[in-house]
């Protein structure tokens, strides 16, 4: 099962794409995550990355599209996958397209969580984030057990520097802008699904689960 998961900053994608993934046994690929360990490592990749992503702008498409698309064809994916914040832009839509049909192979599902902007920025400035593992929380609708400690992985949390509310506004500039449009294009390939992503974790995952199927 291929899955996208669509959505503004904040939606709550990588909350539920971490669920799909463990209960359907099939990798989360985040290309936030990728960049964000990359810029830990220290790499040139996640040098060139930070600049964009600290000003809440995309990272250019050309440092993505070849990253993803190895991925996908990765040993592991090959029961399927769910994509977190790729693709973002219709030139990425349209790469991705053209690795998967040289393969055969086609998105089955592309998931768009809807929240209203009004509701993103609470949802960020409480978002905190494991740099280890890749979880997120909440500080009030989601809590660790302990606070500022992973649940999963026992690292410590942290705000992300692009979680800042100007930032915020800046990345649902360019999440309208840039990323919306994908919304018709994957209507047009008939495999768009709305989920409505106001309502709590587990009830957007069960509706999630509906679609999908058991
Ligand atoms: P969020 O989960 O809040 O939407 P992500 O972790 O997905 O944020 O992404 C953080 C940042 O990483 C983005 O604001 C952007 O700068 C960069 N990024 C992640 N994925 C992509 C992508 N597919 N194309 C371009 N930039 C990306
Ligand atoms: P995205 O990957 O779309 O940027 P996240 O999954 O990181 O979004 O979620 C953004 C923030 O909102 C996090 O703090 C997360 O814990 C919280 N969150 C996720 N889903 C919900 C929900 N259904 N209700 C309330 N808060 C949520
Ligand atoms: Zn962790």
């Amino acid at each position: 099962m291929k899955i996208i998961m669509l959505g503004a900053p904040g939606a709550g994608k990588g909350t539920q794409a971490k669920m799909i993934a463990d209960k359907y046994g099939i990798p989360h690929i985040s290309t936030g995550d990728i960049f964000r360990a990359n810029i830990k490592e220290g790499t040139e990749l996640g040098q060139k990355a930070k600049t964009y992503m600290d000003q809440g702008l995309l990272v250019p498409d050309e440092l993505v599209v070849d990253l993803v698309v190895d991925r996908v064809g990765k040993e592991d994916c090959a029961n399927g996958y769910v994509l977190d914040g790729f693709p973002r832009t219709i030139p990425q839509a349209e790469s991705l397209d053209a690795a998967l049909d040289k393969l055969g192979e086609k998105i089955d599902f592309a998931l768009n969580v809807e929240v209203p902007d009004e509701n993103i920025v609470n949802r960020m400035s409480g978002r905190r984030a494991c740099v280890s593992c890749g979880a997120t929380y909440h500080i009030v609708h989601i809590p660790t057990k302990v606070e500022g400690i992973c649940d999963r992985c026992g690292s410590e949390l942290i705000l992300r520097d692009d979680d800042k509310p100007e930032t915020v506004q800046k990345r649902l500039g360019v999440y309208h802008e840039q990323t919306q449009p994908l919304i018709d294009y994957y209507k047009a390939k008939e495999v768009l699904v709305e989920v409505d992503g106001t309502k709590d974790m587990q009830d957007v995952f069960t509706d999630i689960v509906n679609i999908l199927g058991a």
